[in-house]
């Protein structure tokens, strides 16, 4: 994959060498409050990373960002511009989301952000939030490493983004607080399924432009995987539980993503037409 040197966004909000001092008093208690809403739609790392950085959430010290840092905002530049083009040609009246870069724990429109939620879309202000350092979990603790693996990531969530566009995460917001825990956690999984199958038809669109390889695809795939359901029950020593999912198993992700990628279309993503609804 070929990144460098393309048309980086400038729909970024870099907040990393900001400190946290800005993200106030975030609790335990009021992440936990706003992900009952169910506001969040992310990729949920919570299962291997729950324990917040003490030091991160403490220091509200202005700093430098380090190069491997830089280079991480440039590539999240890139992938996100790219995103524009593609989202902004298959999606009717599409607005750019904003994509805010934290360290640690930062505020968003649905409440306190911290690390270990793993990168997340926030409907409320219609922005993507990400800690960069995400992307070395990703590779060192969860096996899944590699440009493409980041890029899914990323274009899961302004696939979020999309849904919301179209009118999709109202419409799904509002069915699962009147659905059973059960129906609502399968509704969950129906939203993000199609955020990666809209991350497949993205890497399609893109595929030209960023001379995206088989052996990326491959990354992807591995990436799917990893940020599987029960991939994370099983790496947290816990039982694999369906009815618990609320992201998909590692096999529906891969699915979805190859779904999206192989016919290049958002019309091939109706996760909730396919499961009968
Ligand atoms: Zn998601």
């Amino acid at each position: 994959m070929e990144w460098r040197g393309k048309r980086g966004s400038r729909n970024i909000e870099d907040r990393r060498g900001m400190g946290v001092s800005g993200a106030g008093g975030i609790g335990i208690v009021g992440m936990l409050a706003v992900l009952a809403f169910g506001y969040f739609f992310g990729i949920d790392i919570s299962p291997v990373v729950n324990s917040v950085s003490q030091t991160q959430m403490s220091s509200g010290e202005q700093r430098e960002l380090t190069a491997e840092e830089q280079q991480m905002g440039e590539f999240v530049s890139v992938i996100l511009a790219e995103t524009e083009d593609v989202f902004g040609q298959t999606v009717p009246d599409y607005r750019d989301p904003q994509m805010v870069l934290y360290s640690g724990a930062t505020q968003s429109g649905c409440g306190g952000a911290s690390a270990q939620m793993g990168p997340f879309y926030c409907p409320m202000d219609q922005k993507v939030y990400l800690d960069t350092d995400f992307f070395a979990t990703m590779q060192n603790r969860m096996g899944a490493g590699g440009d493409l693996a980041a890029a899914y990531v990323i274009a899961h969530e302004v696939g979020h983004h999309a849904q919301n566009q179209l009118g999709i995460l109202p419409r799904v917001t509002q069915m699962r607080q009147q659905s059973s825990e059960r129906d609502s956690n399968y509704l969950s999984v129906l939203t993000e399924l199609q955020a990666d199958c809209f991350a497949g038809m993205w890497a399609r669109n893109s595929a030209q432009d960023l001379q995206i390889t088989r052996e990326d695809i491959g990354e992807a795939m591995d990436a799917a995987a990893a940020v599987g359901d029960d991939a994370l029950m099983q790496s947290a020593g816990r039982a694999v539980v369906p009815d618990a999912f609320t992201h998909g198993s590692s096999a529906d992700r891969q699915e979805w993503f190859m779904r999206g990628y192989d016919a290049g279309n958002l019309e091939s993503c109706n996760t909730f037409k396919a499961a009968g609804l």
